[in-house]
């Protein structure tokens, strides 16, 4: 067996709400987290055990209701800019009654910057939305936090295509060199350490020097 769907049959098994939302994310295409990426994330959410964590790209909540299960007693504020999406996520939060734990912001991340500050610090940043401006999401978020603050970024291997584009359409290869820019960006930051671990679509770590 080739080692992917080795680790792969190790997977814990989703319970059914979980499910559902995984069912709802493939049918309309929602670009949520993959079961070995959210479940690394996890783990690593239950070695840090945040208090606050903020989450640029909500989607329809999958991953911040995951990032709760991981560590129950954090609070997490979550940024979405699309309308549809988020609606999806002020009821699935609503569903797993969680609405105490995870804040939503509708909006662009952009231009959250003052309303996100009044939760802050966080000791966890999360980066999940659009692939061109995580080195503008960077630059705005990481000042809000901790003095052990994590930084968290997903998809920075984008499919594959961000080691090797040849295979890639226009459209991708154009994302793919965004996330290039910004792992290179990302791995000579003199403040900052990172690794890239290859799970999932890529996530990487980063914490301060
Ligand atoms: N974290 C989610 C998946 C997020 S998909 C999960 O794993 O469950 C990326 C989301 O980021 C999309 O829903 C998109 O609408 C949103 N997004 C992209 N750019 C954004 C921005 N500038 N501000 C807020 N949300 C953004
Ligand atoms: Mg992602």
């Amino acid at each position: 067996m080739e080692h992917k769907a080795y680790l792969q049959s190790l997977l814990p098994e989703s319970t059914d709400q979980i499910k559902q939302l995984e069912a709802y994310a493939s049918e309309h295409h929602v670009p949520i987290m993959e079961p070995e990426g959210i479940q690394f994330l996890m783990q690593l959410i239950r070695m840090q055990r945040p208090s606050a964590i903020l989450e640029i790209g909500t989607a329809i909540g999958y991953s911040a209701l995951r990032m709760l299960e991981a560590s129950p007693d954090s609070e997490i504020v979550t940024i979405e800019r699309d309308e549809e999406r988020y609606r999806q996520a002020v009821q699935n939060i609503e569903a797993f009654e969680a609405d105490d734990r995870i804040q939503l912001l509708y909006g662009d991340a952009l231009d959250l910057k003052h309303e996100v500050e009044e939760q802050a610090p966080y000791d966890l940043l999360f980066i999940d939305a659009a692939k061109g401006k995580y080195e503008e999401f960077f630059q705005i978020y990481s000042p809000l936090l901790s003095e052990n603050g994590v930084i968290i970024s997903d998809n920075v291997l984008f499919k594959g295509y961000v080691a090797d584009d040849s295979q890639a359409t226009k459209r991708m290869a154009k994302i793919a060199k965004k996330i290039r820019g910004y792992n290179d960006w990302l791995v000579s930051h003199p403040d900052f350490h990172t690794v890239i671990v290859p799970i999932g679509d890529g996530i990487a770590i980063t914490t301060k020097k």
